[in-house]
């Protein structure tokens, strides 16, 4: 298959070498989950290869917002100092896109393996993975819609709400977590529109509404609006009528990017507020002996700062684990590990 991996995010393009023989984790993402796994890692003398597609969530957003230090910082300068960061350690970051990852046929020791495939032919082997691809979110079919995602066209109060304060607002409604994400936007503006578009709105939420002074509308939305400058200007209705808006919020579905990782065999589960993710447990401990998942991929409402959070305490179980396994290994008397684990 030939595929053209993207560019990592950001200013920085440059990609690390794959390493030769076995490594003791592939992180396949390198978003803040899979960059603080990698980091935790990297400083415990772990060799460790992150691979990114270079496709982060948030790549549409201007600034992070609501991660302290960090507030206000664009995405790609926090993720090219957190490649920086894993890479002072010894850590490798590839640029490139993983098309397979499975089980291969342990060490001799009986330690785990796996075989990754990058899109161009290239494959690494590796004691355990940790998988950090994030996920991808699903915008409901309105024309126009989609071009404002990340400014005009908003998920989460948490992000860019502050931003938006005392704009006039639209809820275009997916389903009923749109219910309370409306309260939410309300704490924001008091020009709040919450457009139901097919989805049910109950007598008690009406109510709840109208106490708090938000107006409903039922005419299905046809089309987003755009002024003359082609910043966002409202919604036309299947009656032709324009409802003028400076913002629309949106809850999109939340799909977990599994592409490629088929082969581990990863039990995908739905979730609440329409999203679909690996299922893990504590640390991000997955059903598959020798994976981990942290981030988006496992945990759709997670920000950068809990995302980040994640991939450290998986980074942190994963080095706990190889530390046991080089310890069996070193009784068994099969393998002299060193400080930087298993090389062959
Ligand atoms: C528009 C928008 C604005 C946001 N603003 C904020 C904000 O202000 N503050 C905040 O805290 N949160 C914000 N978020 C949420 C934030 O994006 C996520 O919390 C964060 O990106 C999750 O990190 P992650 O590492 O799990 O996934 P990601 O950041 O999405 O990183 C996953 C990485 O994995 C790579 N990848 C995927 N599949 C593969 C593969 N097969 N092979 C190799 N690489 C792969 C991708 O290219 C990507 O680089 C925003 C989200 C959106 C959509």
């Amino acid at each position: 298959m030939t595929q053209v991996a993207q560019p990592l995010f950001g200013e920085d393009s440059a990609s690390d070498a794959l390493a030769e023989g076995t490594v003791d984790v592939v992180v396949i993402g390198g978003g803040a989950a899979g960059l603080n796994g990698a980091l935790i890692l990297a400083r415990s003398r772990r060799s460790v290869v992150v691979i990114d597609s270079g496709s982060p969530r948030n790549a549409p957003a201007e600034a992070v917002h609501g991660f302290i230090v960090f507030d206000g910082t664009p995405p790609s300068e926090i993720l090219r100092r957190g490649r920086e960061q894993v890479r002072q350690y010894g850590g490798r970051v590839v640029q490139g896109e993983v098309v397979s990852a499975e089980p291969a046929a342990p060490s001799a020791d009986g330690d785990l393996r796996f075989t990754v495939t990058l899109a161009d032919g290239r494959s690494v082997t590796a004691r355990r993975i940790l998988v950090a691809t994030g996920l991808t979110d699903v915008l409901p079919e309105v024309p126009g819609l989609a071009e404002h995602w990340g400014h005009s066209v908003v998920h989460c109060p948490f992000c860019h709400g502050w931003e938006v304060r005392d704009e006039p607002i639209g809820v275009l409604a997916t389903g009923p977590a749109s219910i309370g994400h409306a309260l939410l936007f309300r704490q924001l503006t008091e020009d709040l529109t919450y457009f139901t578009h097919g989805t049910d709105l109950d007598e008690d939420s009406r109510a709840r509404f109208a106490a708090r002074g938000i107006r409903v509308i039922d005419t299905p939305v046809t089309e987003v609006v755009n002024d003359t400058g082609g910043a966002l200007a409202g919604v036309r209705l299947v009656d032709g009528q324009v409802v003028a808006r400076r913002v629309l919020a949106v809850g999109p579905r939340m799909q977990a990017r599994t592409q490629g990782l088929e082969g581990l065999g990863l039990p995908v589960q739905d979730l609440p507020n329409m999203a679909r993710g690996f299922a893990s447990g504590a640390a991000g401990i997955t059903e598959v002996p020798g994976v981990w998942v942290a981030g988006n991929a496992t945990d759709p409402v997670a920000q950068v700062g809990a995302s980040a959070a994640a991939g450290a305490l998986a980074g942190a179980d994963i080095n706990k684990v190889l530390a046991i396994a080089d310890t069996d290994a070193a009784l068994q008397g099969i393998v002299e590990v060193g400080p930087k684990g298993a090389t062959g």
